[in-house]
Formats: structure tokens, C-alpha cells, sequence
């Protein structure tokens, strides 16, 4: 038996109609470099969606790997409820020098739906202990994504992965979020003043006082199709929940670590969540971790004598692992010493213009959006009406198989063709990208 069907006969694969596999059967990686997987044959793929947005900066980066291995040998894993060690405690060190002001406390699981569930637990008990019992709901955007877990399922909103569990899951707020690209008002995301902000408005008018966090992706909505909103919104939304003792959970895991040119969404809108979420870019993509940073008023809402009950019991197994810890410290570490950000910024401004000249004029190219180094193209029928194209036909899909044959891993989000590459893209892997961008598009579309 090859690789392949023996990987078919014992594997089953995420977020995936497993009969696709007969047509494209898995891609079996050998090793990996830079921006580059390459397969057992020793083809080479661009993985210009950092591997599901986690890898940061590059694979089989020289100095995490060093930092890891330096680790291994000294300490593997411990338990972290009354044990600590120096990675976390550096780790946390540096982090707490970052992170919006205000966030003073960390704390770990291990997968960015854990921190979300961790988050919404917090702000529960929170307000629990500090005489608000009647708030316990949620509110979330449309369209939002913040996990596959029961609670962060619950207050994701994209149907794809929620609506058959639909009876499982809580009893959210949904608030009808921003959507630039077919703004209900006729403005534009460069210069509105996020009139749909008013949808928002009513539900915190109607639901405030029942309410006890708002859960928010900043600015960008990633697993909706890369859809951006301005800052305007976040900081209204910011002031509401201020408004209302509400609070925002921001759910950095897809936008922080330098994805959409600063070091957290947030910057961008100058505010402070009250809980912010972190994972994917955390460890370079090389482990999973999460950390949600808090505040000292809501870590001292739990800080009392043992038998007045008031602590936080959650734990994850292997939350706090010291391998990540490593491998994130050292994330921080080339970051700074790299000026990894500043790079990432000048690189955005020529992959954007790239991108534009290329597909700007193209009858399909409905929407070409982008954020630091995130880009994303929205593929329409009719770029007059923005009409899409019917999901059956699955024409993100082909042109995903048809870039695989030249060497780029794209993924699309239903017709929303986009690239969210580690932040050490080069310019000449931006023009051969780019290229098979177009050239996969119009071989499929015409
Ligand atoms: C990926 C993601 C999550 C969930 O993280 P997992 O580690 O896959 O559980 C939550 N929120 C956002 C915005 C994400 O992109």
C-alpha cells in the first residue's frame, strides 16, 4: 500500500467532504522551508495561507527550531496549576509589554477555541461574583468565527460550520455586522462612520443589562471570506460596552501577531478589549497554544480566600507547555530583532499594488480588499450587481486545484480567493503567487 492510501485508510481529515480525496487525494509533506512545503516527490507548494494563518514566520524557521530543541532536553511538560518554569514565565514577561494597555494577567490553554470558552467563562463568572448574575449572554456579529467548540461555536455565525449543531449550541445575541463590500448605507469602509453601527445600537439598548461580554474578531472577519471593516466600528463598539459593564472580547487568534500590519488589531482603533485572545501566530505555527490576556479588574474578581469559591477552575492538560512557551518566546525575540513588522509593511504595499494590477480590471474580480500582507479577492458573477455565483458550482474549489498543479496552496473561502502568507514573504515569491493567482482564475473561469 502507498503512503496515500494508507493515509485514506486510517485518516480522517478535517474540515473536509472526505470523497473529494478520490479526485485530489492528500498531499503528502516530506519537509518544509521558508515560505515552501515540498511533497514526497519534491514538489514545491507556496503555502500562502501560513498553513490555516498559524505560521509566522516561515517553516522550519532556524532559530525556533534551535529554541525547541535547546528546550526538549531540558524540560518537556509540567503541570501548571502550582508549577511554573522559564519560558512561561519569560514568555508572559515580554507579552505583558505588547499587549493593549490594560491587559495585565495571562492566561493559557491550548487551541484558540479553548481561550474563547476560557474568555466566555471568565466574563460569566466575573459578573457573577461581582453582583450581576443576570448576565449571561453573548453577543456576536453575523459572520463571525471564533471556533468549533460548543461555546465558540455558539457564538460563531457562519452557517457552513454551525447550522447543523444549531440545537446544541446557546442562546445568542446575533447582531447583523458590518459588510463593506455591500454596504446597506452606500458608503465606503475608508471614510464611513460605521453607520450600520446602529444595528449593534438597538441590540445594546435591548439586551444590555442581560448581557455580559460582546465577542469580536478586530477588524477583520477572517473565516467569513476576509471580510474588513474600519476601526470606527470597534471603537463604537468600545464605548457601548463601557456603556452597558459589558464585556469585549477581542479574538485576536486569526488578526494578531502583525497579520494586518500592527502588532494587534486593536492598535488600529486605539482601544483595549477587556479579554483578548491570542493563538495562532503565538508559537510561529509550531504548537498549539492560546493565551487570553485579561485585566487586573477581572483577575481580581476571583482573587479571594480558597473557601469563598471564587477561583477560576479551568485547566487545560497542557496548557502553559514549556516546547510552545519556547518556540513563542522565541516568536518575540526574531520579531523584535528582525524588525519583522516594518519588513511586513513596506512587503504589503507591494503585494497589494501587485495584486491590484493584475486583477483590478477583471470582469470577475468583484472586490480586492486588503490589510498588512492579508489580501483577499471576492470572485462575482456580475461585478455591477455583485451577484455571486452559485456555491454549487464550486469555482473556488477549481481554482484551488488548478494553483496546486503550479505550485501554490491557496484554499479559498467559498469565492473568496485570498493569500494570508507568513510575514517573510519575499518580493519575488509575491510575483510568482500572484501570477498563479491569475493565471489558475482565468484558466477556470475564462
Ligand atoms: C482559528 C480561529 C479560532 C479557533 O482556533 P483553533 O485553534 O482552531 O481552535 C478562533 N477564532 C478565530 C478568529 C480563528 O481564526
Amino acid at each position: 500500500m502507498d503512503l496515500v492510501q494508507k493515509d485514506l485508510k486510517y485518516i480522517w481529515h478535517p474540515c473536509s467532504q472526505m470523497k473529494d480525496y478520490e479526485e485530489l487525494p492528500p498531499i503528502i509533506i516530506n519537509h518544509a522551508k521558508g515560505l515552501y512545503l515540498y511533497d514526497t516527490e519534491g514538489k514545491r507548494y507556496a503555502d500562502v495561507v501560513s498553513s490555516w494563518w498559524c505560521n509566522l514566520l516561515g517553516h522550519c524557521n532556524e532559530r525556533i527550531n534551535n529554541a525547541v530543541k535547546h528546550q526538549i532536553d531540558r524540560l518537556e511538560h509540567v503541570i501548571f496549576a502550582n508549577f511554573s518554569h522559564m519560558p512561561a514565565i519569560e514568555l508572559c514577561e515580554k507579552l505583558s509589554q505588547i499587549v493593549p494597555k490594560g491587559l495585565t494577567k495571562l492566561f493559557f490553554t491550548d487551541n484558540g477555541s479553548s481561550a474563547i470558552e476560557a474568555a466566555m467563562k471568565m466574563s460569566f463568572q466575573y459578573h457573577y461574583q461581582t453582583g450581576n448574575p443576570q448576565k449571561k449572554k453573548f453577543m456576536a456579529l453575523s459572520d463571525a468565527y471564533h471556533g468549533e467548540t460548543l461555546g465558540s461555536l455558539s457564538v460563531s455565525g457562519v452557517d457552513l460550520y454551525s447550522e447543523i449543531y444549531k440545537p446544541m449550541l446557546l442562546d445568542i445575541i446575533r447582531v447583523e455586522g458590518p459588510d463593506c463590500y455591500r454596504c446597506k448605507y452606500g458608503k465606503y469602509r475608508e471614510n464611513c462612520n460605521a453607520e450600520c453601527f446602529e444595528k449593534a445600537q438597538k441590540a445594546f439598548d435591548e439586551h444590555g443589562a442581560e448581557t455580559c461580554a460582546f465577542v469580536v474578531e478586530p477588524l477583520v472577519q477572517a473565516a467569513a471570506g476576509m471580510k474588513i471593516y474600519p476601526p470606527i466600528y470597534l471603537k463604537k463598539l468600545r464605548a457601548c460596552c463601557d456603556a452597558h459593564n459589558i464585556h469585549l472580547i477581542a479574538d485576536e487568534i486569526a488578526v494578531g501577531y502583525g497579520r494586518t500590519g500592527k502588532m494587534f488589531a486593536c492598535e488600529h482603533a486605539e482601544i483595549s478589549p477587556d479579554i483578548m485572545c491570542m493563538s495562532k501566530g503565538l508559537t510561529g505555527g509550531y504548537m498549539p497554544m492560546a493565551l487570553a490576556a485579561v485585566t487586573d479588574e477581572i483577575y481580581n474578581a476571583f482573587y479571594a480566600d480558597y473557601n469563598e469559591s471564587r477561583a477560576f477552575m479551568h485547566s487545560h492538560t497542557y496548557c502553559g507547555n514549556p516546547l510552545a512557551c519556547s518556540a513563542a518566546l522565541e516568536v518575540l525575540k526574531i520579531m523584535e530583532d528582525s524588525h519583522i513588522l516594518q519588513k511586513a509593511k513596506s512587503n504589503a504595499v507591494y503585494f497589494n499594488k501587485l495584486i491590484r494590477e493584475k486583477l483590478e480590471d477583471y470582469e470577475f474580480a468583484g472586490d480586492i480588499r486588503s490589510i498588512g500582507l492579508i489580501n483577499a479577492i471576492e470572485l462575482v458573477k456580475d461585478k455591477k450587481t455583485k451577484e455571486p455565483f452559485d456555491s454549487k458550482q464550486r469555482l473556488g474549489y477549481q481554482i484551488y486545484k488548478e494553483a496546486l498543479k503550479s505550485g501554490v496552496l491557496l484554499r479559498p473561502l467559498g469565492d473568496v480567493l485570498y493569500f494570508n502568507p507568513p510575514l517573510i514573504i519575499e518580493q519575488e515569491d509575491m510575483d510568482f503567487v500572484v501570477d498563479v493567482l491569475n493565471k489558475s482564475t482565468r484558466q477556470i473561469l475564462g
